[in-house]
């Protein structure tokens, strides 16, 4: 079934991407990271993998960019892995914001501090100070072992160059990070955590990566391919849930009605999209909606749900 649906998808995707692309022309860039500015306005390109590794694809899928927010989803998990639920609740909550992703509006609301969720920048760098490790270098090496086994890609690494301009220009990030220090939300030393939130956030990937990392999820944390167990089944629901109520940000109502499928973007214009027990989806338009979601990519995954009825609900 799966099978004749991708070739039926192949056939499809092409003329989609050149029809959403044209979206790109709404959007803008992001560039509050400089070096993010230079990424290609009107790509867009879209990568399928099924459980058996057949694949569908179309458009600009050999661009690399970086996972920026799409990584927060992994090194929840990892976190998760390493401390367990409990711990990890004790720092971050579970609502979503309806605020846009780098908000500080909710973080002295409820419980003070605590950040609402770990999608949204606040929670992600508490996440940060949660991953196991002696030093920075140690859980920045743990987390891209991790990408590397869950993308399959031995050869996954940082954009350097995008690591140090986030690194030089992130004063909000850093101001929440010295808040959630200040209310003991965080761990050991400021600086060292943001600096592994920043590496993570720079992970170079394709669109073949971000398909491959979201099939282990639709398997519930088991590479169908390989058959290797890479995360518990507990965490991959956790993840997903997540996924679905705040993986878009200040969109994330709407993508749940257009979509129905649990996604997490970044700014640099990537989507991570699953179909549960079926599909991992890798989508890269660097165009963005004023939301912070890839403008092109989300109008691609529109059409493909609601061709192929996808969405969940
Ligand atoms: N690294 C980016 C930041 O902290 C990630 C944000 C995003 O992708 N929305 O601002």
């Amino acid at each position: 079934m799966s099978n004749s649906e991708l070739k039926h998808m192949q056939t499809l995707l092409p003329e989609w991407v050149e029809t959403s692309r044209q979206q790109a022309l709404h959007g803008k860039v992001a560039s509050y990271i400089p070096e993010l500015a230079k990424s290609p306005k009107d790509a867009l390109g879209i990568h399928i993998v099924g459980a058996e590794g057949q694949v569908a694809s179309a458009g600009d899928c050999g661009i690399s960019f970086t996972m920026q927010s799409i990584s927060k989803v992994f090194t929840l998990i990892l976190a998760l892995m390493d401390n367990g639920e409990e711990a990890v609740f004790a720092k971050v909550g579970m609502e979503p914001t309806g605020d846009s992703f780098n908000s500080m509006l909710k973080l002295e609301l409820v419980q003070p501090g605590i950040p609402f969720n770990p999608l949204i920048n606040a929670g992600a760098i508490a996440i940060s100070s949660l991953i196991a490790g002696s030093s920075r270098e140690e859980k920045s090496a743990r987390v891209l072992d991790f990408f590397r086994n869950l993308s399959g890609n031995r050869a996954l690494d940082y954009d350097n160059d995008v690591y140090l301009s986030e690194a030089k220009t992130a004063n909000l990030n850093r101001s929440m990070a010295y808040f959630l220090k200040d209310k003991q939300v965080l761990q050991g030393e400021v600086e060292e955590v943001l600096d592994v939130y920043f590496r993570h956030c720079s992970i170079s990937v394709t669109c073949a990566d971000l398909a491959r990392m979201a099939l282990v999820m639709a398997h519930n944390g088991t590479d169908p391919v390989t058959g290797a167990e890479l995360i518990p089944r507990r965490y991959v629901q956790i993840a997903k849930t997540f996924m679905i109520t705040c993986g878009m940000y200040n969109a994330s109502g709407e993508f749940a009605i257009q979509v129905g499928l649990p996604a997490k973007s970044g700014v640099s214009g990537g989507i991570l999209a699953i179909v549960p027990g079926r599909y991992g989806i890798g989508v890269v338009g660097p165009s963005l909606h004023r939301k912070g979601n890839s403008i092109a990519g989300v109008h691609l995954l529109e059409t493909l749900s609601r061709t192929f009825d996808l969405s969940l609900f």
